[in-house]
This record gives structure tokens, C-alpha cells and sequence, in this order.
């Protein structure tokens, strides 16, 4: 069984429920504070210029599903923490992501991105528990590598690591600008869909 990252296309935008794409695939959400790099994440790993970069922060959201070589979906969920937008739509945003995370059955796997000069923000972790509390596997990637030299890199690694109660071995290092580290994340992704979702040894 091989999967082709490279073979992704757009299948549907949602802004509720009755939206989702019908036909049962297993899903990866991609999930991270708005500005994060979700969207170069996703040109990086999968199909360039498949996600629009840089789109203005505080425009209405919405859930973006990906096919992936119709073997799996990648859902990029509406990035959360953006300071300038009303009250009433940062709770709409948080209704669309938990009413995501609380009934997609076929949800697999989530990806948290955070930036590695941040670390995980208070939203950083409350997702984290969230998906930890739903017995979701949660792959982390720490990105915009490039923006920090190697003694900064080292040590938000062990900054990021304790924080998260996660070994830096766990947790993947990447740029999406220079695709530093995203060979790591797309073997990892193929290995979990082949093992743990396909069921083949
Ligand atoms: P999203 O809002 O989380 O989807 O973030 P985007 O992918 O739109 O990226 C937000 C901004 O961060 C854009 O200006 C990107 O060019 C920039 N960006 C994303 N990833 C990286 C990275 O790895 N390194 C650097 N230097 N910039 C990045």
C-alpha cells in the first residue's frame, strides 16, 4: 500500500455540521493559534499552494476539508487566539471547533502546530487537553524553525518538551517556509495511516 501526500485536492469548505463531507475517511485535523503557519503547514507537507497562505486573521472562518490520495482527509480547523475580533465570533469559532472535535467519529489523529519561539499558548494547551481527554493521538509540531538560531532552537525544544510533558523526541521541529523537518512529519503520517488506521504490519 503506498499513500501519495502530493495527490491532494480541496473537497469542501464547512461552516456547520450538516456541511461535512459525507463519505466515511478517516480524518487529521490540523489545529493552532490563528497565524501559526496551518496553511504553509499544509503546502509544505502535502500540495503546494493547495492552502492560502496569509489569509487577514479575523475574516470569517470556516473548516476546510482536504482529500489525501482518497485514503484520508485533512480538516484544517479555524485558527483560534486572534486578539481583534468580537466576542461573539470568537465564540462561533470555538462552537465550530468543538462541535468538530465532540462528533467527527472518523476524527484519527490531531495535529497541533505551534510556533517554536512561543511555545504552546494557554489555547495551545486547552486543545491539547481537549484532544488528550477525546483519546485522540496528537502529533505536535513546533514551526518557523528558521526564525531562530541553533542555541535558541535548543532550548525552547526543552522549553516546549516540559511543558507538553512530552519527550523532544515526540515532537517534530519544522519549517514549512523551508520545509526543514517536514520529510520527519510526512514519513510519520504515512506510518501511522499504514499501521495503526490501514491495519497493515
Ligand atoms: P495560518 O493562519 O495558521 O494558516 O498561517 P499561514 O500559513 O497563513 O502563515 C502565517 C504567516 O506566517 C505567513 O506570513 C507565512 O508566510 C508565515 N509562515 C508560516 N510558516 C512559516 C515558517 O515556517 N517560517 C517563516 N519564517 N514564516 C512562516
Amino acid at each position: 500500500m503506498k499513500i501519495h501526500l502530493e495527490n491532494t485536492c480541496f473537497e469542501k469548505v464547512a461552516f456547520k455540521r450538516e456541511d461535512y463531507p459525507a463519505k466515511d475517511l478517516p480524518e487529521v485535523c490540523i489545529c493552532g493559534r490563528s497565524n501559526v503557519g496551518k496553511s504553509s503547514f499544509i503546502n509544505a507537507t502535502f500540495k503546494n499552494n493547495i492552502a492560502k497562505v496569509g489569509s487577514t486573521p479575523g475574516k470569517t472562518r470556516s473548516i476546510v476539508f482536504f482529500n489525501v490520495d482518497n485514503i484520508f482527509r485533512i480538516v484544517d480547523l479555524p485558527g483560534y487566539g486572534y486578539a481583534k475580533v468580537s466576542k461573539e465570533e470568537k465564540i462561533k469559532w470555538r462552537k465550530m471547533i468543538e462541535d468538530y472535535l465532540n462528533n467527527r467519529q472518523q476524527l484519527k489523529l490531531g495535529i497541533l502546530i505551534i510556533d517554536i519561539r512561543v511555545g504552546p499558548t494557554e489555547d495551545d494547551m486547552l486543545m491539547f487537553s481537549f484532544l488528550e481527554s477525546k483519546e485522540i493521538p496528537i502529533m505536535i509540531v513546533a514551526n518557523k524553525c528558521d526564525k531562530l538560531s541553533n542555541n535558541k532552537l535548543a532550548v525552547q525544544r526543552k522549553v516546549i518538551s516540559e511543558k507538553l510533558g512530552i519527550s523532544p523526541e515526540y515532537i517534530f521541529f519544522v519549517s514549512s517556509k523551508n520545509k526543514l523537518g517536514i520529510k520527519d512529519v510526512q514519513k510519520s503520517l504515512i506510518d501511522f495511516f499504514i499501521n495503526e488506521i490501514l491495519g497493515e504490519k
